[in-house]
């Protein structure tokens, strides 16, 4: 047997690669390497009802274990790649093997960034891994005060799930709204009454800048001179593409078909800096055909989703490129659509509480 396609990184870009390449009909080897113990699963649920229920881990996988199988797919699980030797064509694993390929996919996602100040404690969470979720429920179980930093749209959904558990929660953000640089202030400002309506406390243009407590947080000092006393902090300032182990080099530039400066060696999804379900699940497919020679297909713009209190929020396009908003419908009721315009044409929209507008928004923006 060849060596075939190697695929670094266990996630959506990793699965949808190889899903595509068995579907176009590619019959060589296909191996999958992850560091994580677990075949490729969903993370969206893992912000959202994996934290309030257990049970809603059984959904998360992608593919049934026996797929693997029937597709003649390896699954080398719980061993991180350590190193890309792009002369020999190899890739050596953290436990001494090594994987030689004729095409290789990097698919290594992204990791959360985390905050010096709160480096040495226990009781800080970031949520990137179905293990951190399970130790984020756990915490979130024994009630008490949660401080979420950061109110991207990760940081938002623990915010809800936890106000919803029933623990008090307090959200600091940096900026005056929740994802002012995406969408605005006052579209972001909807965020925040959105959560102040639930319960959540919303500490707004401040920054954590110190930590007290012997081994786990007890208080937070905010930039703005206030103290927050706290359970449990949840860090959601953001990722950062998961490249150490490709050393000094890093991953460079990518083009369209994922292909990287080195002949046969492609990347896609959070480890291209996506960080989008969407785009990951694209680019995965677009690897395997750029793998197989075939050309790519043209792809509608991507999207974003969140569900923040039963109510779903998509966003589609380039808002931050707009010089005008316009809002349709009722915010109060969460039923409402943002279109965004730049020189009176949409580059951006987003949905509340209208996924069936979806379609018809990829459809505004794609013309
Ligand atoms: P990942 O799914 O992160 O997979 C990368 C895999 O590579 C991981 O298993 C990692 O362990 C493994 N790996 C890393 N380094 C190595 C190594 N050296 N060797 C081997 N394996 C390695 N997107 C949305 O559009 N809507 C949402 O509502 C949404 N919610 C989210 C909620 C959470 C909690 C998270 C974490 C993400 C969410 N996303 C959401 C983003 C979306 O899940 C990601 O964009 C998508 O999972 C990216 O897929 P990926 O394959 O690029 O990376």
């Amino acid at each position: 047997m060849g060596d075939g396609i190697v695929i670094v990184g266990g996630g959506l870009a990793a699965q949808r690669c190889a899903q595509t390449l068995r579907r176009l009909g590619y019959e060589g080897r296909v191996r999958i390497v992850c560091a994580e113990p677990d075949a490729p699963y969903d993370r969206p649920p893992l912000s959202k009802a994996v934290l309030a229920d257990a049970d809603a881990e059984a959904d998360l996988p992608y593919r049934p274990p026996h797929w693997y199988v029937e597709q003649g797919i390896e699954l080398l699980l719980g061993v991180p790649a350590a190193r890309l030797d792009g002369v020999r064509r190899t890739v050596a694993l953290k436990d001494g093997r090594e994987l030689a390929f004729e095409q290789l996919l990097i698919a290594t996602g992204s990791r959360p960034r985390h905050l010096p100040v709160l480096a040495r404690f226990a009781n800080v969470h970031a949520l990137r891994t179905v293990a951190d979720a399970r130790a984020l429920r756990a915490a979130l179980a024994q009630g008490g005060r949660v401080v979420v930093v950061g109110a991207g749209f990760i940081g938002q959904e623990v915010a809800a799930a936890a106000v919803r558990a029933g623990v008090h929660t307090t959200v600091v953000e940096a900026a005056d709204a929740p994802l002012a640089a995406l969408l605005g202030h006052a579209v972001g400002s909807w965020f925040t009454e959105l959560h102040r309506g639930e319960g959540v406390e919303m500490v707004l243009g401040a920054t954590v800048v110190a930590a007290h407590g012997a081994g786990s947080v007890e208080r937070v000092t905010l930039s703005d001179g206030r103290t927050l006393r706290c359970d449990h902090i949840v860090v959601g300032v953001g990722v950062d593409p998961d490249v150490d182990w490709l050393g000094d080099g890093g991953l460079g530039p990518v083009g369209a078909g994922g292909q990287t400066r080195m002949a046969g060696v492609f990347a896609a999804g959070d480890v291209t800096g996506g960080g989008h379900w969407e785009s990951a699940a694209r680019q995965g497919a677009a690897a395997a055909r750029a793998m197989l020679g075939l050309e790519p297909v043209k792809a509608a713009p991507d999207g974003f989703w969140s569900d923040l209190y039963d109510t779903r929020v998509q966003y589609v396009g380039h808002a931050p490129t707009a010089d005008a908003t316009t809002i349709d419908g009722d915010p109060s009721a969460r039923d409402f659509r943002v279109t965004f315009t730049r020189g009176g044409r949409a580059v951006g929209v987003l949905l509340v509480g209208r996924p069936h507008e979806l379609p018809n928004a990829r459809a505004l923006l794609a013309a």
